[in-house]
């Protein structure tokens, strides 16, 4: 091939043309194919070889191939890189074209096997168990928009869960972040909106359309049943099932009922919460050092990704929090059912997967036998806990759902083998004894096989050649071979044999027994293996039949496993049961912050526990001290409490009480974020804002030195008016670290703020860091100390402290940076002046078009100036 137009490359370039910006796979024989810029960016991800084809005949094209049996591997470190692949496959063989040549006419030659896109792999769309981390789920979305309401569909097409959500325009990416997706999908005319997504024609995502479409996935005349959908959910979903549909050529993965995402029974937090609390990555971007890494005991996969989606969507229903408490509750007290409970769970399939496999039509025997294991394994775990006194309501509701698929497992037990294989295509799947006439035909051709091996012993009586074999390969089949130097032997015309290959050093042949032999085997090897895919369909399609309730298994097991997990880390690490309240306390006593305590543990420190103790009349506390003190780390564990315990979960302290959180903010000052092209100063304030304008009296604030990225004054001012803003408008629970000194005069102003500070000691000269938090302002801020412990030189050292004493003898002359801001008038007054309405008569002359007025219009609105101006 060339860049030369021939009949191959004329249907690669239209191939590429359906593939929309894919890289093309093209199979050829053993292997698919890349070409030209594809050939060139694959090539360098995969660090293979570029080579290219028919240099002798124009211009030579880049091509690079990966093996077709070893694609999977390839694909999956594609699509890590971010690339999207289209697969192009023979959907003939080369007989079939050749015949269809024949019938158009042309020579047989030049026949050309046809190939079509029959798969896009996208990083949204995977469903193979090599592409995907057993832990985590990979989410695909669909966004858009139906006047002025943000609709949002998002699937993990591995287990077929989907969920629909609606939101203002501005909590877009608040919503994104908690979906979490690999792949986000947008209608066309929202170019630009959002980074990195995949564009698709805006006639996909119709209201009316989606609804359509959801009715008839799930065969229903109404989604009532399921949920209570609005416009822009039913245009995100048309918009997501479309794109499924076409990354799967027409063949649709599995998708259950969607459900609605009720965004007021969830504590709702920011993309900017989520990154600095690091839930389930830590800011180096991996699972190490994160939220979950630290806490995650569950036992089976599928348990991992639900405990990740119940840190991600953390409730805020008191109901529903405390029905998960009292099964962690269940499982904490009595460590002996939870630790055979885990046991079983541990050797529990991905149930939830292999389901999705199958639904997509890619299921392997192996997946059948997953889902046999599973289920039954489901059952067992139902009856073990059934005999178990004092269930909790959540345990109770899970039970029924662990059982119900008895005639399933039990046709599956007796159709497939103990072990079934992951390959399809070569039969050996359905059990002995249950289908007779396929182990007929299993006889048939073992018989044969024994045969055959009689038939070895007799040439090797007949001839004398103790060496001769029958052996069997891929283009021969069966033959007879000798050694070369026993040859001649066979070679006699009247020997029975008939010459077929001479290799180096050995001869092969056939013969009219083995012939029949052979034929017996494949003939009935043929119509078994017709037999078995037979069998595999009706079973895939049982499976398929009964997902929903498979899909609801997978799920109660998955929360059983959390729970269990739940209760193993409590146990492990002397967590305690939260108290969760309908008021606005936050009470902790003995907090600990999960992740530092482990990183302390593992080099041999001890955590210092703190408390934290807000109420309404001390609802905002300011923390001082010096750096490395522990500010940071107190901010966030008190954070994470909340979190963990409104997932549901044991939280480590000593005792907590937790006034339920609507909303959950968490801001580091100056946090680097130069990645979307923002001045860190910038992207820190962005995010005061959206605090200030969002946070309610329920919701939870930790500010973490917010003002440090700009001049001291700059800082001081703003950090002080955000303080003052959070106390007297959103009068929300907070926590405000900051090393500015004169903060700490807003506690004569502020009646529910207190001041606190972390606690250091100087001693023989060398600064010791206590991580206790203790009432009061710090009396200073050891930045100096911080430095000689941070390897600065004594000498600079000393110059500092020359350079600070002459500073120190100015503040005392002058006030210092805060003098004067005592006489400011309060914040409350500052806003009405801010509020102060204008004055209307200016607004309405304003306003005016005078050219467009009537001369009676023009006296209408005269008078109408006179009575404002007589009535201000
Ligand atoms: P700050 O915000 O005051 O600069 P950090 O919270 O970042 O300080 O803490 C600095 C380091 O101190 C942490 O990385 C941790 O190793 C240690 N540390 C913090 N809090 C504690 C604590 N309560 N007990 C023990 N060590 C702590």
């Amino acid at each position: 091939m060339s860049g030369k137009t021939t009949p191959m490359m004329e249907q690669y370039h239209a191939l590429k043309q359906q593939a929309e910006g894919c890289l093309l796979f093209y199979r050829m024989g053993d292997f698919f194919e890349l070409f030209f810029d594809d050939a060139k960016q694959a090539a360098s991800i995969l660090d293979i070889a570029l080579t290219a084809r028919g240099k002798d005949s124009g211009d030579p094209v880049p091509m690079c191939g990966v093996p077709v049996h070893a694609a999977e591997g390839y694909l999956a470190r594609l699509i890590k890189a971010g690339c999207r692949v289209a697969i192009a496959d023979q959907v003939e063989t080369p007989e079939q074209a050749k015949q269809r040549a024949k019938r158009e006419g042309t020579p047989s030659s030049k026949a050309l096997v046809k190939r079509d896109i029959v798969r896009f792999v996208t990083a949204g769309t995977l469903t193979e168990e090599a592409l995907l981390e057993p832990r985590r789920a990979n989410m695909l979305a669909a966004v858009c928009e139906v006047r002025g309401s943000i609709g949002i569909a998002s699937c993990d097409i591995s287990t077929g869960r989907m969920v629909l959500e609606s939101c203002d325009p501005g909590n877009l990416h608040a919503a994104l972040a908690r979906v979490g997706a690999s792949e986000i999908i947008t209608p066309d005319d929202w170019a630009g909106r959002l980074e990195d997504t995949i564009s698709r024609p805006k006639s996909d995502f119709g209201s009316d359309d989606g609804e359509r479409r959801l009715k008839t996935l799930h065969e229903v005349k109404t989604l009532d049943g399921f949920g209570d959908f609005d416009r822009a959910m039913l245009a995100a979903a048309g918009g997501l099932i479309s794109y499924l549909e076409h990354v799967g050529r027409g063949d649709l993965p599995l998708l259950l009922p969607p459900r609605v995402r009720a965004g007021e029974s969830q504590l709702s937090m920011d993309e900017a919460t989520r990154a600095s609390l690091e839930i389930l990555t830590s800011q180096q971007g991996g699972r190490q050092g994160s939220l979950i890494a630290a806490i995650d005991r569950c036992v089976t996969g599928a348990g991992a990704r639900q405990l990740a989606d119940d840190l991600s969507a953390p409730l805020c229903d008191m109901a529903a929090i405390s029905g998960r408490l009292a099964l962690v509750h269940y499982l904490h007290q009595d460590p002996l059912l939870r630790a055979d409970l885990r046991d079983v769970l541990r050797s529990l399939p991905d149930i939830g997967r292999a389901l999705g496999r199958v639904v997509a039509g890619r299921g392997s025997p192996r997946d059948l036998g997953q889902i046999r294991d599973g289920l039954a394994e489901a059952r067992r775990v139902r009856d073990f806990l059934s005999h178990k006194p004092d269930r909790p309501v959540l345990l109770e509701s899970l039970l029924p759902l662990m059982g119900g698929h008895g005639a399933l497992v039990d046709l599956m037990q007796r159709a497939l083998v103990a072990a079934p294989p992951t390959e399809r295509q070569n039969g050996g799947f359905i059990a002995e004894g249950y289908d007779a006439s396929l182990d007929e035909l299993r006889q048939v051709s073992g018989n044969a096989r024994r045969a055959i091996a009689a038939l070895e012993a007799r040439y090797r009586d007949d001839t004398g050649i103790a060496s001769l074999k029958i052996k069997h390969n891929g283009v021969l089949g069966y033959f007879i071979e000798v050694p070369a130097r026993h040859a001649d032997t066979l070679m006699a015309p009247d020997s029975g044999f008939t010459h077929r290959q001479t290799m180096k050093g050995a001869v092969r042949f056939n013969s009219l027994s083995l012939h029949e032999e052979a034929g017996r085997i494949s003939e009935a090897g043929g119509h078994a293996l017709a037999a078995e895919e037979e069998h595999f369909e009706m079973l895939a399609a049982q499976v398929v039949a009964a997902r929903q309730e498979i899909a609801a298994t997978a799920d109660a097991l998955s929360r059983i496993d959390v729970s269990a997990g739940q209760a193993e880390r409590a146990a492990e690490g002397d967590w305690c049961r939260p108290q969760i309240s309908e008021d606005t306390v936050l009470a902790i006593v003995g907090g600990r912050h999960p992740v530092v305590e482990a990183a302390l543990a593992q080099a041999g420190d001890r955590f210092v526990a703190n408390d934290c103790t807000l109420v309404p009349e001390d609802r905002l506390w300011l923390i001082g001290g010096p750096n490395m003190g522990g500010k940071s780390t107190f901010l966030r564990q008190n954070a994470l409490i909340v979190l963990l315990a409104q997932a549901g979960g044991y939280v480590p302290a000593e005792s907590a009480q937790i006034g339920l959180v609507d909303r959950l903010f968490s801001r580091v000052g100056a946090s680097d974020n130069l990645a979307r092209g923002r001045s860190t100063f910038m992207v820190e304030m962005v995010e005061t804002a959206a605090i200030l304008s969002q946070a309610t009296d329920r919701s939870f604030v930790i500010l973490d030195e917010v003002g440090r990225g700009t001049s001291t004054y700059d800082g001081l001012a703003l950090a002080w008016a955000v303080v003052e803003a959070v106390h007297e408008n959103n009068r929300c629970r907070c926590l405000f670290a900051t090393h500015y000194h004169e903060l700490s005069r807003l506690a004569d102003r502020c009646d529910a703020l207190s001041l606190h500070h972390v606690r250091a000691r100087e001693w023989k000269g060398d600064l010791v860091l206590l991580h206790e938090l203790a009432n009061g302002p710090a009396d200073r801020s050891y930045g100096l100390a911080v430095a000689r412990l941070a390897g600065i030189s004594k000498q600079v050292v000393a110059r500092a402290k020359s350079v600070l004493d002459k500073l120190e003898r100015g503040r005392a002359k002058t006030g210092g940076l805060a003098a004067g801001l005592g006489d400011l008038p309060l914040f409350a007054a500052v806003q009405a002046d801010d509020d102060e309405p204008g004055d209307p008569v200016r607004e309405k002359l304003s306003e005016l078009d005078i050219d467009a007025l009537s001369p009676r219009e023009a006296l209408e609105i005269l008078y109408e100036i006179k009575r404002a101006a007589e009535s201000t």
